[in-house]
């Protein structure tokens, strides 16, 4: 994209800035003498050096070096001799953390935040390199004297630790250098680089009196920033140098453009747009941001959406563009809250750490999850032992070859990720942050996947910072500081930076900018909050503070003119067209975003009335670039948009999208068929179909699957019919161990064994008897039940254990209120037919239950508790329930179909005791029991097992209207419904709607739902 090159405007036309023509001077005045040039970054100096070839066609004996550097080169060699070496900011951060843990504190707290510490860490070097000792500190009389005294006293340890490590930071480096010259060479210095007292010493003694200041584009109206070096006054070469004062220009103004756009998307999208029409070669553009972080990233998504336009990024890209960055964070992630699988198993499905050879990322990502592991270190490896046991076993009882050769397969991958996996584990640190740099560095170097050269890069600089880190003595001391530090880590490398580029845009932060010298240069992002923006004040030392240590500490208001000062030399340095744009929507929740003053000045400058208020800007940025484009179109997405928008408005274009996507059309359809009066499929209704009449298929269904049909047969078409299953995923609950379908399992199991117990020991259940063996095995399946779901925390584990054992009092009593006929004693627990996926079933086969009729259906079901009555042959059938008893009245019987069981149990149940060798076997009685403190104390609810005749007429009934087809949703229950996502909000409200409107669906539901 952007077309047939056009020539270039060659800059020599209107001039090049006042930087490059001074350093061209000096270049042609001293050709072949040393020249070194000293600049705030490497970015800096190569953009400078670049422009000047094109000024000057070339240089001799030239070099560009930040002054840290120049001085390290002085002092590398001594340095070596004595064993020195520089400190780098991962280094420096360590040691301020044990200068902070090391010394008494009353002022400062225990538990610091990060925040903080960075903050004292800025403000010490800040001290260091005002040469600040810790007497002065101590010896101020406007700082609070604890603050003082324990700022001193860090001090001092921060300078011992140094000493100590045989460490240089930046002021001990020019404090060393001082005394080195190097009087061959010529410094030549930017009139606005930025040095520190120490620092202009040693560049005074290095040239030994050969420094040559460049004069650069002044900043009329601002004043030079006191940290910059000179103090020479710099003439002004174009009317840019006036922006802070429009009405002292006397020069003409180049061409300027301001803009605005809603959101920084359409911000960019409006600049590739004007770019790309006006055909401008991509290589004589420069796009210049404040926010740098934030608008690369997003100049790099624009640039993929859109496609064909070619950037180069001179400060590079943040970091966790790249896939060890993000390794790195996501391990960090891992590792602070307690191994939490979801994150590995990203990690592994997303590509970013490497497999078991032969296993690809997404195979073991879903060994990962089918291995329900949850988080916590200890339950990886046994859920994948025991996942490959499990395996294991279904390959023993598997005959057909091809689905052994899958299982033999899946058995392999599932050994190799559990020693895979062991293999990871026994890298990561123990207890606190103690030793997370160096368990992060073993990680990646030994598992982080690396696609590129500039991958490789990455890993390499985050392995050093992280040697770094590991190196120091100190760290946070909870793994959770240590992990946000490893974050910040992953997040303080760039990737991909690179010097402008023929053929491509070249992106520079703010500071870089018109260094390029290239003919248009584009400035976004000019908020209110890029510029002037808001200051936070430094809160270790106020500007009080700071003025009574000296001059050579910045105080809020030098921070403020630095920033305009910066602003307003990128603008001044611009040669060529400008453009000036801004977002009128904040990047989140859309807030309204003004522009910066700076875009009222521009204004003023360009149309020449210098008394311009806001409303004139407004005017001149017209209506906000949007999301339409009014021009041309970029990429697919704008294509659509422009196709159906007229005047910033969309036309309803449905039918030529639903013609071009045949699925959102029949979607479409689907959802206008369900605002019809009557039922039709999209609701449930579906033509009858002899497959849905489980009487015919003889497929056997459960009793609880029956309830759930009488609920909401919606419910029941995605689970039974359709077969949809969730996956299932351990999710860490901060506040919750068990959920209650969990805690109803872990219960049943416990009444399992509590009754089969008595009954081996042939004893009747007694309160105070019975308590002790009652807590025992209740641990006990407890026990068992952790290692199946690892609980959040060791707190929430014991309430919901308390709880448990709590209840145990009311099930011990529960005999007491069980109403005659039905105390018995208890014989058969868990008795399971026609569960195909019960290995330990009492009965394979499914119950064949008679119906009103003639006609039968198939029943597979577990039942609890069947206990033996005094009469001969009699017996009573139990289900236990650990919920709430609110929904199980006395007087009702099948509730409207949704109380099925005791009906459907007692028939069953009389066929297994005759499966089981009891002669004329009757139940009698079968209800439930609510033996949990849920239920507010001992509950009973006895069916009366003469009226069963009723109940099978309403499970006929249910079965007829299942037959005919109607799964329909009622919308009852939908909170607690694992469809909730495919049904709408007004489900309850449409099945009103439809009961109103006499649909004969509904209706027939309706008559089931109206018997007690
Ligand atoms: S979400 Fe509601 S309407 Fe949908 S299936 Fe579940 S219970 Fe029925």
């Amino acid at each position: 994209m952007g077309g047939r090159l056009k020539k270039s405007s060659d800059p020599e036309v209107c001039g090049w800035p006042g930087l490059i023509e001074s350093l061209a001077r000096i270049c042609e005045e001293c050709p072949v003498d040393r020249k070194i040039l000293l600049v705030a970054s490497h970015h800096a100096g190569q953009l400078i050096l670049q422009s000047l070839a094109r000024r000057s066609g070339g240089w001799l004996n030239l070099r560009a070096a930040t002054p840290a550097e120049l001085a390290w080169e002085a002092v590398a060699a001594d340095a070596s001799a004595k064993g020195l070496a520089a400190a780098d900011d991962i280094t420096i951060e360590g040691i301020v953390i044990e200068a902070y843990q090391a010394t008494r504190r009353s002022f400062f707290p225990d538990q610091p935040p990060l925040g903080l510490l960075a903050a004292i860490q800025r403000t010490l070097l800040e001290i260091r390199n005002a040469g600040i000792t810790p007497e002065q500190l101590r010896a101020s009389p406007v700082i609070q004297a604890e603050k003082a005294r324990e700022l001193a006293a860090i001090l001092k340890h921060y300078t011992a630790a140094l000493r100590r490590d045989s460490l240089l930071d930046d002021t001990d480096l020019y404090r060393l250098a001082a005394g080195k010259s190097s009087p061959q060479t010529i410094l030549l210095l930017p009139s606005s680089l930025k040095a520190t007292g120490l620092c202009r010493q040693f560049i005074k003694s290095y040239a030994a009196g050969r420094v040559v200041t460049l004069a650069e584009d002044p900043v009329e109206g601002v004043a030079l920033p006191a940290a910059c070096i000179s103090k020479t006054e710099d003439t002004a070469a174009t009317a840019l140098s006036f922006i802070f004062v429009p009405a002292q220009n006397k020069r003409s103004v180049p061409p300027i453009e301001i803009f605005a756009a809603a959101g920084a998307r359409n911000e960019i999208r409006e600049v590739f747009r004007r770019i790309v029409e006006r055909r401008i070669p991509f290589e004589e553009v420069e796009l210049a941001v404040p926010d740098y972080a934030t608008y690369s990233a997003l100049l790099e998504d624009v640039e993929a959406e859109i496609g064909g336009i070619r950037l180069t990024f001179g400060s590079g890209l943040p970091g966790l563009r790249s896939g060890p960055a993000r390794t790195l964070f996501s391990f960090a992630e891992w590792l602070s809250n307690d191994l939490p699988e979801p994150v590995l198993r990203a990690l592994f499905a997303g590509g970013g750490i490497r497999p078991p050879d032969e296993v690809t990322g997404r195979q073991a990502a879903r060994l990962l999850r089918s291995a329900q592991i949850g988080w916590g270190r200890e339950r990886y490896v046994d859920r994948l032992e025991a996942r490959c046991r499990d395996i294991e076993e279904r390959l023993q009882e598997e005959e057909d070859d091809e689905k052994r050769d899958y299982l033999e397969a899946q058995k392999l991958q599932a050994e190799k990720m559990a020693a895979h996996v062991r293999d990871i584990l026994s890298l990561l640190p123990g207890e606190g942050g103690a030793s997370c740099f160096s368990a992060a560095a073993e990680f990646l170097n030994a598992y982080s996947v690396v696609r590129s050269e500039s991958e490789g890069a990455v890993l390499k600089r985050l392995l050093n910072r992280l040697c770094s880190g590991a190196r120091q003595a100190s760290q946070p001391g909870t793994l959770r500081d240590a992990c946000l530090r490893l974050q910040a880590i992953a997040q303080s490398v760039t990737v991909d930076a690179s010097a402008p580029a023929p053929g491509h845009i070249h992106v520079v932060p703010l500071t870089a900018g018109g260094l390029s010298c290239r003919q248009h240069v584009f400035i976004l992002g000019l908020s209110e909050a890029a510029f002037p923006g808001t200051l936070a004040n430094d809160p270790i030392l106020t500007d009080e503070e700071r003025q009574s240590l000296g001059a050579d500490l910045t105080v809020s208001a030098e921070v403020m003119r630095e920033r305009a000062f910066r602003f307003g030399q990128a603008l001044s340095r611009v040669r060529g067209n400008l453009y000036l744009s801004y977002s009128t929507t904040g990047l989140s929740a859309g807030a309204r975003v003004f522009p910066s003053p700076l875009l009222l000045q521009a204004h003023r400058l360009a149309s020449g009335n210098h008394l311009a208020g806001y409303e004139d800007l407004a005017k001149a940025l017209g209506v906000p670039s949007g999301f339409i484009p009014e021009r041309l179109a970029l990429g697919a997405d704008e294509w659509w948009l422009s196709q159906i928008g007229v005047k910033g408005l969309l036309r309803d274009a449905q039918e030529s999208v639903l013609g071009a996507y045949p699925d959102l059309k029949s979607g479409r359809s689907a959802i206008s068929a369900r605002e019809e009066a009557a039922a039709g499929e999209h609701d449930g209704k579906l033509a009858r179909d002899p497959d849905f009449d489980l009487r015919k298929s003889r497929r056997p269904v459960s009793a609880t699957a029956l309830e759930g049909y009488a609920a909401c047969p919606r419910s029941f078409l995605f689970s039974h019919l359709l077969g949809i299953e969730l996956p299932e995923d351990v999710a860490l609950e901060p506040g919750r161990w068990l959920d209650p379908l969990e805690r109803g399992r872990l219960l049943h199991e416990f009444y399992r064994r509590f009754l089969s117990r008595l009954k081996a020991a042939k004893q009747r259940r007694d309160p105070a008897k019975h308590v002790q063996l009652a807590d025992t095995l209740l641990d006990e399946v407890i026990a068992e039940w952790r290692k199946l779901v690892p609980p959040p925390s060791e707190a929430v584990f014991e309430a919901e254990r308390t709880v448990l054992h709590r209840s145990l009092g009311v099930f011990l009593r529960e005999e007491d209120h069980v109403p005659a006929p039905g105390p018995g004693v208890p014989e058969y627990f868990e008795i399971s037919f026609g569960m195909k996926d019960d290995p330990g079933g009492s009965s394979p086969e499914p119950v064949e239950v008679a119906l009103p009729g003639g006609r039968s259906v198939l029943l597979r079901g577990r039942i609890d508790r069947i206990d033996r009555l005094a009469q001969p042959g009699a017996w009573a059938v139990w289900d236990y329930k650990t919920g709430k008893a609110k929904d199980f009245k006395a007087a009702k019987y099948t509730a409207g179909g949704s109380q099925l069981q005791h009906v459907l149990y007692a028939c069953a149940a009389e066929q297994i005791l005759c499966r089981l060798g009891e002669k004329n076997a009757k139940v009698v009685v079968s209800g439930y029991l609510f033996p949990t403190e849920r239920s507010d104390g001992n509950v009973c609810v006895p069916r009366d097992a003469r009226r069963r005749g009723e109940g099978l007429a309403v499970v006929n009934d249910l079965l007829d209207a299942m037959a005919s087809g109607i799964f329909l949703a009622t919308g009852d229950g939908c909170r607690y419904c694992n469809w909730a996502a495919a049904c709408s909000a007004d489900e309850a409200e449409r099945w009103k709607l439809l009961t109103a409107a006499g649909d004969e669906s509904a209706a027939a539901m309706e008559k089931i739902y109206e018997q007690d």
